[in-house]
């Protein structure tokens, strides 16, 4: 990669100004002059995760990026039809592990879901400061509160309005 440092003078080279902290390693680095804004640093590692971070903010940001992704991807499965199936039996600890993290994730939206459908306890503003925890939780498809019998736990803040009134 061109630099460029090796023949600036050394007061620039070492000017503290321009130097900052990367977004993923926190390590001190030297942003390129040709990007000004630049957050992440060289390393390959943290330039794998600005992408990455980048493509998934993006695909929620522009529909049309998102359709695009869509196709793309259906048809890479349409030519690899038995990847993932090979990759599951090659790979049994991924594949299990990718199991309970889409587990974890649907739970978190059902959870959500339900903090946010409950107006009562004007839960929508802290809705991801709130924790749910309670022996329904398998059966929060509903939405229904009172039913699943399950426990709210706020972190302690002042009353809101809504909880004053009642
Ligand atoms: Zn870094």
């Amino acid at each position: 990669m061109l630099r460029g440092s090796k023949f600036e003078p050394e007061e620039n080279k070492n000017r503290v100004s321009s130097s900052r902290c990367c977004r993923y390693c926190q390590q001190i680095f030297q942003p390129s002059r040709y990007r000004p804004q630049q957050s992440a640093c060289s390393e390959p590692d943290c330039q794998r995760r600005r992408r990455s971070d980048y493509h998934r903010e993006r695909i929620r940001s522009d529909s049309a990026y998102a359709e695009d992704v869509r196709t793309s991807q259906k048809k890479w499965q349409q030519a690899h039809p038995d990847y993932w199936a090979k990759y599951r039996l090659q790979h049994p600890e991924a594949a299990e592990r990718n199991r309970s993290r889409q587990r974890q994730r649907d739970l978190k939206r059902r959870l959500l879901n339900l903090a946010k459908n409950n107006l009562a306890l004007d839960l929508k503003h802290e809705a991801s400061e709130v924790w749910l925890v309670g022996p329904g939780m398998k059966d929060l498809a509903k939405n229904n509160l009172a039913s699943a019998k399950v426990f709210i736990y706020q972190p302690l803040q002042p009353w809101t309005r809504e909880a004053r009134r009642s």
